[in-house]
């Protein structure tokens, strides 16, 4: 069983990032860029899958930037076998990437396809379900577990208030919630073993696809600043507070 993990290189989970002058979007010169959080952890469950020997190829694909190859090299780290870097230096949207995933996954076939829930910087959480629709693929998102036994994955997924478990034929979409696993910690020794891993760099042209955005960002702007707290000497007055000024009571 071949598995494809997409893998998205995004600002690093620790930088404040601040808003452009012009409100145009945050600006991302000289910040720390890493892999999505939620996309090691596809990463980490497609190797351990492998580990299990549950799959026979883990491939992760990844869509942008030159740049990309680094988040490929992480992945690799972890225990991916290769990777695919879909090069490009248009916006992508998550339409756009779940297009080139697709043809990714029509040239490499896989039985299973492990995304992120959500990418931490656009917060869409759309393109594992947009890339379910255009395979016409079954899908369980926001997974905690995956189970893989004779053609069908056996996932728990966090809902609302507990825990639902779907069965879904194979070839199929599962994405990543935070308790599904912890992904490893990467050794140096992996480093150097993933640079021997091959990376096959594609242009979305070659796919015939046009990955030009179709939602224009109008402005991007700081949440506003909020007022500061105030100390009160008692409960009366707490009380008298929460009546007349915040009305909540
Ligand atoms: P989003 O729909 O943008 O919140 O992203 C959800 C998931 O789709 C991410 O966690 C990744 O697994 C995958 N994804 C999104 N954008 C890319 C990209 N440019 N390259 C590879 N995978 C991506």
């Amino acid at each position: 069983m071949k598995v494809i993990t997409a893998v998205k290189r995004v600002v690093d989970y620790n930088v404040k990032v601040r808003v452009k002058a012009d409100e145009s979007g945050v600006d991302i010169g000289n910040v720390k860029m890493s892999m999505n959080p939620f996309d090691e952890i596809a990463v980490e469950a497609a190797t351990r899958l492998k580990e299990a020997g549950k799959a026979t190829e883990v491939i992760a694909v990844s869509c942008g930037l030159t740049q990309s190859q680094e988040t490929l090299r992480t992945a690799l780290a972890i225990g991916a076998d290769r990777g695919v870097l879909v090069e490009t230096d248009a916006e992508l949207q998550p339409l756009a990437v779940a297009k080139l995933l697709k043809a990714v996954v029509e040239k490499e076939q896989p039985q299973l396809v492990i995304l992120g829930k959500q990418a931490i910087d656009d917060d869409a959480g759309q393109t594992g379900q947009l890339l379910a629709a255009l395979l016409d693929w079954p899908q369980a998102t926001f997974a905690s577990n995956i189970e893989i036994n004779d053609g069908t994955a056996t996932v728990t997924r966090e809902v609302d208030g507990g825990l639902e478990v779907v069965s879904l034929r194979l070839p199929a979409i599962v994405t990543t919630d935070l308790r599904l696993n912890e992904p490893r910690y990467v050794t140096l020794p992996s480093i150097m073993k993933a640079k021997k891993k091959p990376i096959d760099v594609v242009k979305p042209s070659d796919f015939g696809i046009d990955p030009s955005p179709r939602l224009k960002t109008l402005k991007v702007v700081e949440p506003a600043v909020r007022k500061a707290g105030v100390m009160v000497p008692d409960v009366a007055t707490l009380v008298e507070k929460l009546k007349t000024e915040a009305k909540v009571i």
